[in-house]
């Protein structure tokens, strides 16, 4: 039974895209599976309104999972001794990208752990020959770096950055990323942004010690920085770390945070994230029907696939493109056209208001 009280405050949230602290936390706390499908489908308009049903995929490349972090839910931690460790070459990482950029995606994203062995150099001529070779749209997401090597790999070329705050708690954030503080994670996004990158930022779902408040906390922040990617992901266990007795995060609670940020953030671009997908064999698809308009495709060669364990379940399956749009066509929507950047979407104004682009 939807509660009246619950249909008015999601029609609001549909029709304004504001929504107070105390609005956001009623919306979230819902147990009720009907409000939940109703909050899903708000959502759902809200992405076909602002986007319209084309999904774009971006082609990921994990380049490195060595890392210098111990981040308590991430498998490639430093702690995690059991892990291989590697590296791609210049060469690879190349030739990875040129066969993504034949197979017509437009965008790619190199990943890795923290890894000095990259340094601002080594980045900034991988950006230079991808560039040069592909002319595709590069992303990074490569971890908390000085401004200095954000300037150059922006210099060099680099479009986008993704750079996840995990968690608006600064408590929760100094416990799970010992070292770390969430003001000098906020200060990167701000120095990203300054630079002319499009920011991607996200959060975790789920996270052991989170409250529903921090979630609230995750939403408002969304709005506030006015990210042009948000990848709302649950937290997966890993056993070879810390939170490996932890449980998954849920679902649902997933598919409503990535609701409400829908609401509110209107024409920002959420993926289907991969953890979504590992979560629950529905994931993908729950996700693109509450909200989502963005599907990361795992490109990293299957050799060194299995070892980017962030969290166990990452396949070594290869999906083909052809599967990919027959999934699409199957649910309505279909692969989107042009690199699909948030500029892109604003200048197309779709929905007839333009938003402008904010500074944190
Ligand atoms: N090292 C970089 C990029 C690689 S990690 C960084 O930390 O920014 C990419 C993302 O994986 C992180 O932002 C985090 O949100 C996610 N991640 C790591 N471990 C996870 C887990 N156990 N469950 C869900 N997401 C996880
Ligand atoms: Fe390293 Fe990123 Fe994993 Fe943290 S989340 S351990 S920084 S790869």
């Amino acid at each position: 039974m939807v509660r009246l009280a619950f249909a008015e405050t999601l029609m609001r949230g549909e029709r304004t895209s504001k929504l107070s602290r105390e609005e956001i936390h009623f919306l979230l706390s819902t147990t009720d599976p009907e409000e939940k499908q109703n909050l899903w489908d708000a959502a759902d308009r809200v992405r076909e309104k602002w986007i319209g049903p084309e999904v774009h995929l971006r082609a990921v490349v994990e380049f490195s999972n060595y890392c210098q972090r111990d981040c308590l839910y991430c498998g490639l931690r430093k702690g995690n001794q059991i892990l291989h460790r590697y590296r791609m070459s210049q060469r690879e990482i190349l030739e990875t990208s040129i066969r993504a950029k034949e197979l017509g995606f437009q965008t790619v994203v190199l990943q890795s752990g923290e890894d000095p062995f990259y340094t601002r150099e080594r980045i900034e001529d991988l950006i230079r020959a991808i560039k040069r070779e592909t002319e595709m749209v590069i992303a990074l997401s490569v971890g908390e770096r000085s401004a200095e090597d954000y300037s150059a790999w922006r210099a060099a070329g680099g479009d986008r950055y993704l750079l996840k705050f995990e968690t608006s708690s600064p408590f929760l954030f100094h416990r799970m990323r010992p070292g770390c503080r969430l003001d000098d994670r906020m200060n990167c996004l701000k120095n990203l942004r300054n630079l002319g990158f499009e920011v991607g930022s996200g959060n975790i779902v789920g996270l052991s010690g989170q409250t529903l408040v921090d979630l609230v906390n995750d939403i408002i922040l969304f709005q506030k920085y006015d990210f042009d990617m948000i990848a709302v992901g649950p937290f997966i266990s890993h056993p070879q770390t810390p939170l490996g007795s932890s449980p998954n995060g849920s679902l649902d609670l997933t598919l409503s945070v990535l609701a409400i940020t829908r609401l509110l953030t209107q024409n920002t671009h959420l993926p289907a994230t991969t953890a979504i997908r590992i979560l629950d064999p529905n994931g993908c698809k729950a996700a693109l029907a509450a909200g989502a308009n963005i599907l990361m495709h795992d490109f990293t060669p299957p050799i060194y696939r299995r070892y980017y364990e962030i969290y166990p379940g990452k396949s070594t399956h290869s999906i083909e493109i052809n599967e990919i749009r027959e999934f699409l066509t199957s649910i309505g929507r279909k692969i989107g056209q042009g690199v699909g950047s948030r500029k892109e979407l604003l200048e197309s104004n779709r929905g007839g208001m333009v938003r402008k682009f904010k500074n944190p």
